[in-house]
Formats: C-alpha cells, structure tokens, sequence
C-alpha cells in the first residue's frame, strides 16, 4: 500500500516535469505573420507611430533583423516562410527566369509559377497542413503555388497591375482573415503588403510621402489590434510584424560616376544571358568559354562594383550551392544600381544591396498571449523566424537553417523554464518528505 501510494505520487510528479512545448494538438495559440514589404528597420523613427510605440511597450522588438543575402522580395520572403537560405529554397529572384531558353517572367507572374517555387523546401503552410494544421495565406508570394502538389488551404495572390496602397482595402483584407481566424478555425494566415516597398521605389525612402505611408501602416496597426479585440482573439492570436528587405536612396550623376556595364563589356559578344537593371544585385551568363573574360573586364571596372566567379562567392552569403546562380554575380555598393546598356532605371529608391548594410535590415514587432511585453531582442537573421513560428504553432519543423536560440528569450515559456525547473525541485523534495513519513509510520 506504501508503495502504490509512492508510485502513484511519484507518477504525478513525472507529469508536473512534462516538457513545456507538450501542449498536445489543438493547444497551441494561432499565428499570424505580417509582412510589410520594404520596412526598413527604423522607418519608425521620424514619423509619429503612436500604435506602433505601444506595441513595444505590450510586446517583443528587435532593434533590426537582416535579411538573407539577395535582398529581393521573393527570396528573402521566402527564407522567412521555410527557414532556408537562398540556396537551399532556389528562389534566387523575384523574376522567374531560364538563362538556356531566355525566358524571363515579371514578379507578378512568377506568383503563380509553382516550378520556379517548389523546389524542395516545405514552407511552413504546408509542414503545417500535413500536422492537421489549416493554413492560409493572403498576398504572401510563395503562397500561391503548389509544393509537392500541395496547395496552402486558402490564398489570395496579387494581380499584375494591382496597386497596394488603399487604407480601406487594407482594413478589408486584417477584416477578412479575423473572419479566416474566428468562423473558419484557421491556425496560421501569412498577411502581405505592398508598401512601404512601392513608395520607397518611386520617390526614396528619405521623402515625406514615405513618412506618410508609414503613418498609414501605423493606423492600420491600430485597426488590427481593435480588430482583434472585437473577435475576442486576444489571448489565442500571437502576431508577428516583419518585412524582406529595406530600402536605400540610388546615387545619380552628377554625385557619383553610375554603373553601366556596357561601357566595360559588349554584351551581345560575350554575354548569353543577364539579369540586371534590378536593383544591387546582377547576375551574367557569359557565351561558352568566355567566363574568364568578362570577369576580367569587370572585375576593375568601376571602384562600387564587386565582381564574383560563382566559385568565388563567400560561403556566407549562403546563395552559391545553387544552379540558378550564373557564373558571374554582381553586387554595387550600398545605392550604386547595376544597369547594363543604358541608364533607364527611374527608380528613386532601390534595394538588393549586401545584407550587411544597415539600409537593407528591416523591422521585427511581435505580440501576443506567448510573447513577452516591453522586451527589446537583439538583432538576428531573418532565417530563425521560422523556427521561432513553429515552436509557437507545435508544428515539428522540416529542415531548416534557422535557430530558437536566436529568438527563444522573447517568448514566456523561456523564462517559466526557471519556474519550471524549481516546480520539479520542489517536487523532489516533496517526494523525500512523503517517502520519511511512509516509512516512519
Ligand atoms: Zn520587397
């Protein structure tokens, strides 16, 4: 009889001592992750922000988070959502391209081309479906094609031609998937947003029409939080508030001396296929056997220019293991554009610069019933939040390069591992007190 009552009392103790992710399905909280495209990490900085101040004070910030190298909007979404570098997801660049057959697709069109997506790397919509998760994903580009003939349960993909700047269709779309989150029982929804990535392109980001966007973001920050209140989703909807990339004024002449490639080679001589005029980053496929050439001609040519042989490229930048990189990769210095037969690029604002720079960092908020409140996180890779999403859903992650150790400190159950850990101490003195007096009486 003692010792069932032992037993019994020391089986007791082994539950109180559980681990603390094994909340079982169902359990955990839903998740939705924002992303506001082109948020450079201090945007917030010279315009007022007043909801978006709270959310510091009621969640987790990090001073900045850094994108993976190729700081486009496809791939650097698309590391958030699997967890992989560039290399290991494929979606090398926001235009779908083949550099045997020529073809190019306009990041637009390419939403929809699962064979320039689906490559190997589960995004975490369909890791989740597979655990009896429902997912959906509204705008999020890689959300609307198929993985291993997988769609995501819903998804909305945006439009050739759509412009995604409207407050009220703002408002409708954070309306749309509270109905997705309260009527349907989704667990995870993707948000996307056009701006503050469009604006930035088209006058810079140091200009008022930028501050006023940002603005705009921060009222629609308002409209969320009331919106989640009213659906009563307060305690059981974590959010994180994140974005691909940031955003850099482009030097022009008179200031600087601009790139132009052809002015150092001829392209129809030498080059078979190129992708450039986009941005910081540029990528060459020479004419067979002549690699060697017009990396040397490059390779000096203008002093913000930095050439690599695919086989050159640092290991960090974590893009070379991958056959869409072509032989020859281009990056300018922060604000330097790659153009190649003329200079047509109009754009004010650009990106696709070194990950390194901190005009290419961007925003991470995060908030909700597992997120600590006024807790400042230090700056991390953009890989790890997806480990940080998968420990908050209970979802077994696939593969991936990100780490929790990186993003673990914002969440509660972090520092109730202390608590936890003195629960079962307690426990074990207990079990001593109570083992004494069995056997003394
Ligand atoms: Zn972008």
């Amino acid at each position: 009889m003692k010792l069932e009552l032992l037993l019994v009392f020391a089986a007791s103790l082994c539950v109180d001592g559980a681990p603390l992710n094994s909340k079982g399905p169902g359990k955990h909280n839903k998740l939705l992750l924002i992303s506001f495209d082109g948020f450079r990490w201090n945007y917030d900085e010279d315009v007022y922000t007043p909801n978006m101040d709270q959310l510091v004070q009621e969640g987790v910030k990090a001073k900045y988070i850094t994108p993976p190298m190729i700081t486009m909007t496809s791939p650097s979404h698309f590391t958030t959502i699997t967890g992989r570098w560039i290399e290991d997801h494929g979606v090398v660049h926001n235009m779908m391209f083949n550099s045997t057959s020529l073809l190019k697709l306009t990041f637009r069109n390419t939403l929809k081309q699962s064979k320039w997506w689906d490559n190997g790397a589960l995004p975490l919509w369909i890791t989740a479906q597979n655990q009896g998760l429902k997912t959906g994903s509204y705008f999020y580009p890689g959300g609307g094609v198929n993985y291993s003939k997988q769609a995501v349960d819903r998804f909305f993909v945006q439009k050739e031609g759509y412009v995604d700047n409207n407050e009220t269709h703002w408002q409708q779309r954070v309306d749309t998937i509270m109905g997705w989150f309260t009527e349907e029982d989704f667990d995870f929804i993707t948000l996307y947003f056009g701006e503050p990535d469009n604006i930035g392109h088209r006058v810079g980001p140091e200009t008022d029409q930028r501050r006023r966007i940002i603005e705009q973001i921060d009222r629609l920050i308002g409209f969320l939080r009331e919106s989640i209140r009213k659906h009563n989703l307060s305690d059981h909807l974590n959010v994180i508030i994140t974005s691909d990339h940031g955003m850099t004024t482009i030097k022009k002449q008179p200031d600087v001396k601009e790139i132009k490639l052809s002015e150092f080679i001829h392209f129809l001589n030498l080059t078979h296929f190129d992708i450039l005029d986009y941005g910081g980053f540029g990528m060459i496929r020479p004419r067979n056997g002549k690699v060697q050439e017009v990396y040397d001609k490059l390779k000096n040519a203008h002093p913000n220019l930095t050439v690599y042989k695919k086989e050159e490229i640092p290991e960090n930048f974590h893009i070379a293991q991958n056959s869409r990189i072509q032989d020859i990769v281009l990056i300018g210095d922060l604000g330097f554009n790659l153009n190649s037969r003329m200079i047509l690029y109009v754009n004010k604002g650009d990106h696709g610069f070194s990950n390194q720079e901190m005009d290419m960092k961007m925003i991470f908020r995060a908030f909700g019933p597992d997120f600590r409140k006024n807790y400042l996180a230090e700056p991390f890779d953009s890989v790890s939040v997806y480990p940080l999403m998968c420990k908050l859903l209970g979802v077994d992650p696939a593969p991936n390069n990100g780490s929790l150790s990186d993003t673990q400190a914002m969440l509660l159950d972090y520092t109730d591992a202390g608590g936890h850990a003195g629960r079962i101490q307690t426990s074990l003195w207990l079990l001593l007190a109570v083992m004494f007096v069995l056997l003394v009486l």
